[in-house]
Formats: structure tokens, sequence, C-alpha cells
């Protein structure tokens, strides 16, 4: 990325005004106090003091909503690439005829502002499984009309470890360009013809003037403070790793790390690259009905029950072995890169105790240990 420009707050604002007057839907993070919500599911999960706030990212109704202060959103993009449940076709049957009545694969143009890093990276990793032995119309249509605009990570906790496998806070990798925040505003520098496209179509918001002291100072001085500080949670070889559970993959090690797992199935749910699905027909009256897809989770017994009764992974250790291994092991082994972009949000969501730093730490001392030994030995 050479290109820089600056955006004030007020203009980003306006900017996001353009584009819900324009029609165009924007994707952001906004945050809402659960203790004000009419649910009564939120209302439990309300703190003594009267106040929780939670961030999510939401589709837009105002510019007003737009809340660019926080950290990670609770869920991931995947929603909106990979709905929790959706429609692959709809059938009608009369005799032995069956009319197939096909879902649209082409969506409208949308803009997602502030995406995270890890999230937008999420899209790429799953980008390669959408397209490896078949091509999924209904992923590619919405990546195909979706601008992502990532904004560089300035809250960053100790679960989160993006650039352990390959990503960094300051990513746009999945992304059509990055909003680094400084004093006034943002420096904005696209990454693709669609993040370019947005500085053409909204030229009255952005400046070619970008604050002298913005380059090769507060900007990057921010954006590598905040590398640092995620690299301190977690430094690992991730090919090493990926060999040492593909060579070890019955090592009483892979079993310890899985113990305190339950099977809930929360990891993969909030988890921006888990998009594992089921297909079903719904009847939905004589002679017709809807096929769908809907998410599902290898952390539940059934997902590999076969109609024998027989299970190849028949207790939760093997559950989440699998977990880790497709992971770290099968999906580089077949694609190149870990199917993790580091977000952490399986760590923090797990109420077993289930930390991913600690358990790839684990691994990799396990992977080190051989080669570590190696020169000791040697001069034995
Ligand atoms: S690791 Fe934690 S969140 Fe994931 S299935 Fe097991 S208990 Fe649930
Ligand atoms: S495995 Fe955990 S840390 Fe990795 S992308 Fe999924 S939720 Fe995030």
């Amino acid at each position: 990325m050479s290109e820089r420009f600056f955006i004030s707050e007020t203009d980003l604002r306006g900017l996001t005004a353009d584009l819900l007057d324009g029609g165009t839907e924007v994707i952001a993070p906004v945050a809402t106090d659960i203790c004000q919500s009419p649910s009564a599911v939120a209302a439990t999960a309300c703190t003594l003091d009267g106040s929780k706030v939670e961030i999510d990212y939401r589709q837009l109704t105002s510019a007003d909503d737009l809340d660019l202060s926080r950290g990670l959103p609770q869920l991931s993009l995947k929603e909106f690439f990979l709905p929790e449940h959706e429609p692959l076709c709809r059938w009608r049957q009369k005799g032995t005829t069956v009319q197939v009545f096909e879902v649209p694969t082409e969506f409208a143009p949308r803009v997602v502002l502030a995406a995270k890093p890890c999230d937008a990276a999420a899209l790429a990793v799953v980008d390669k499984v959408m397209n490896w032995d078949y091509e999924d119309e209904l992923w590619n249509g919405r990546r195909a009309a979706t601008t992502v605009i990532n904004l560089a990570c300035q809250v960053i906790d100790d679960s989160c470890f993006c650039t352990a496998v390959g990503a960094a806070p300051d990513d746009v990798k999945g992304a059509d360009g990055l909003l680094t925040p400084v004093e006034g505003g943002y420096v904005y520098e696209p990454a693709t013809d669609k993040g370019r496209a947005l500085v053409e179509d909204f030229a009255a918001r952005f400046s070619a003037d970008v604050p002298a002291d913005t380059i090769g100072g507060q900007a990057d001085d921010e954006r590598a403070a905040a590398r640092a500080r995620v690299a301190d949670n977690l430094e690992i070889d991730a090919d090493s790793v990926r060999d040492w559970i593909e060579a070890n993959f019955e090592d009483p090690l892979l079993t310890h790390l899985a113990m305190r797992c339950n099977g809930c199935g929360a990891c993969t749910g909030v988890c921006p690259t888990c998009h594992c699905f089921d297909i079903v027909d719904e009847q939905e009256g004589v002679g017709h009905g809807t096929r769908r897809r809907l998410w599902d989770t290898c952390q539940a017994p059934t997902f590999t029950l076969h109609a024998s009764g027989h299970n190849p992974r028949d207790t939760q250790h093997v559950r989440y072995r699998q977990r880790i291994n497709h992971k770290f092991s099968i999906y580089p082994l077949r694609f190149g890169e870990v199917l993790c972009t580091g977000c952490g949000r399986c760590t923090r969501v797990c109420h077993a105790g289930q930390d991913l730093v600690e358990i790839l730490e684990a691994i990799d001392i396990a992977a080190r240990r051989p080669r570590d030994a190696e020169p000791a030995e040697a001069a034995s």
C-alpha cells in the first residue's frame, strides 16, 4: 500500500451517511447496552451495576451508531457471508416431476466499515475452501459485492494472537483498505480497486494532504506497538506445529489438552474461520419445501454419527483434537495456511477454560523439544 489519504472523524461519519443515503448497506461495529435490551436472555447477562456494553457488527441504520472506539465485536463477520441458516433452493414436486427454484447468487453492493483485521483475514482464508472442490456461489456472490475496510486495532487483550498465525493488527489481508486512527481522524490506505473506488466516489471526504507527522510517525508507531503487543501473547513456529500434529496425532498431549472441553460448540460458532454446515430439506407443505444450509459444529457428537449408529469421533476429547488438527495441520497441508486468524474469540467464549494460546504454546514446545535436544545429544 503506497497511497495514503486523510479522512477526518467528521468526514468518516459523513461518508457513512453518504453511503446509507445512496442506498448502500453498511455493516460496522455498533455498541449496545444489553441492560437496556427488552430481551430476557440479554437481561440475564446484565451486570449488577446495571450497565454492560457489548459490541457487534450490525447493519447500520444511522451513521450515529458507528462505534470505532472499542475492541473485538463478540461475533465475527462470518454471518454476513455465510448466514447461520439460508435457503439453497426451493422445490416443488408433483408426481414424479420435481421443479427446483434457484436462489439469487448476486447481491447489491455493500460496505463493511471498521472490520477487525483478523475478521477480514478470515474471509481470505475461508475463500480457499469455498473455491476448492466446488465454487460456493452464495459465498462468492457476497464476497464480490462487499467492500471491506479494516480499522487497525488499538484495543488488544491477552487472547489476541494474530501475529503468531501470519496476520497482524494492521493487516489488509481479505480487505480492500485500511484505516489507521491518528489525531483528528484516520489515515486511509486503499489496498484494492474496490478500496480505491471509495476514494474516487467520495473524493470530497478524503484529502491527499496527509498530516506530515502521521507518515513514518504516529500511525506507523502505533501500528508497530500493536504488533509487538500481540506478539508478546504468543510466538510459535506454525510449520513445526503443523508437522508435529500430523506426526503425533495419537500423542497423549493432544488428549490432555482437550480434556476440559465439554462440547458446547460455542467456540465454533464465534470462530470467523469455522465454516462447516449441514444441509436439510424442510417440507413446508404437501409437495413443496426448502433446501437449507445451517451452521454445524464438529464439537457435537452427531456431527460424525453414521446412520449405522457408529461414530468415528465418539468422545469429546477426540472431537476437540479434530478441531485443532483441522485448523493447524489438515488445512495448512491442503491450502498452505492455518484455519485460524488468532482473534482469540474461542478462548474468550469458552466457559470450560480451553485456552488456544496455552494449547498452541504447549504443542509448539513439544514440536521444538526434539530439535532443541539434537545439539545437546550431538555434543555428548
Ligand atoms: S472448547 Fe470450550 S467453547 Fe469449545 S466446545 Fe469445548 S467447552 Fe465449548
Ligand atoms: S480458532 Fe479461535 S482464535 Fe482462531 S480464528 Fe477461530 S475463534 Fe479465532
